[in-house]
Order: structure tokens, then sequence, then C-alpha cells
């Protein structure tokens, strides 16, 4: 198929900076209407930065104010073998706080 510019259906691109940021539950949808506008939908693949060491996001590990978590049960000590429950930061018990199921983690 031969490129035309005269094709009948009008893509809609957007610019990178353009682009919009929103958070859907599973699954995705393809596509996305706002006013007249297609927006399509893409994981967002830049990581939120978050703090290895206090497990909260917005800061990396070396601009770290705060205590030390547990990644597996939240406590205030080293995970290093850590045997206790999972027990999340922001949700409580059930996942661990860098569990993928958590919704804080999104
Ligand atoms: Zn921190
Ligand atoms: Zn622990
Ligand atoms: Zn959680």
């Amino acid at each position: 198929m031969p490129y035309t510019s005269q094709t009948k259906t009008r893509h809609i691109q957007t610019a990178p900076n353009q682009a919009i940021h929103l958070k859907f539950r599973e699954p995705l949808p393809e596509r996305v209407t706002i006013g007249n506008l297609v927006y399509h939908v893409r994981p967002n693949t830049l990581p939120v930065m978050r703090c290895t060491r206090c497990l909260l996001f917005g800061h990396g590990n070396i601009f770290c104010n705060g205590c030390a978590h547990c990644r597996k049960c939240s406590g205030f000590h080293d995970n290093d073998g850590c045997i206790r429950e999972d027990h999340c930061l922001f949700c409580g018990p059930g996942h661990c706080p860098t569990s993928k199921q958590c919704p804080a983690c999104l």
C-alpha cells in the first residue's frame, strides 16, 4: 500500500508534550476520548521515584530524611531476614509495601 497524505481517516497525533496522565484500573482501555480528541493509552513507563529506604514516593534514598522501613513488613528495621507477615505501609496486612498488588504503587 503506497502511503498517501490524503487519507480519508484522520489520525489524531498528539505531540509528546501533550501527553496526559490518567489513572485507570486494569485492564487499560485502548484509547480514551476527551472532548473530540482521541488519546491512545499507553502504560506509563516512567517510574515514579521511590525511596528504597523509607519506601515513600517522590524522593530517592540519598535525599531521605525519614526512618528506614522494612520492605516486607514496613517495620522500623532492615528487611534482611525479616520473618514477619507481609504488611503494607499504606494499606495494612495482606501484601508487602513493594508488592505489585499495592494500589499505592500503581
Ligand atoms: Zn525516604
Ligand atoms: Zn520486616
Ligand atoms: Zn499496599
